[in-house]
């Protein structure tokens, strides 16, 4: 799906989504007038859209990224998991978190 850049046209500050943001909208779709956070005015910035890139979960990992996915309360699947990592995150056991001296090396 296209990923195209909106401006808010007024001052918006309250909005964490000012001045600029991305959004994701199938092409055939018209072009947002409102900021669907604020409902301030918004002009879409012409340009080529981008098409968003989604790392894969073992592209992540490479990149040293870790990836915990919520499965439960306080229970978490690691999509990154490493030789010697669990594959569940337990909240209540800090034995099962990632090992991050494994990732950071320097
Ligand atoms: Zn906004």
């Amino acid at each position: 799906m296209p990923l195209y850049s909106y401006r808010h046209s007024a001052d918006s500050r309250s909005c964490e989504h000012y001045p600029d943001f991305e959004f994701d909208q199938p092409a055939r779709d018209l072009p947002l007038t409102v900021c669907p956070w604020c409902g301030v005015r918004v002009q879409r910035v012409i340009g080529a859209p981008a098409i968003k890139k989604r790392l894969l979960d073992c592209e992540l990992r490479d990149k040293g990224f870790t990836k915990l996915v919520r499965v439960d309360e306080g229970l978490y699947e690691n999509k990154t998991r490493r030789p010697g990592e669990d594959k569940y995150v337990d909240r209540h056991r800090p034995e099962t978190l990632p090992k991050l001296e494994k990732t950071i090396r320097d």
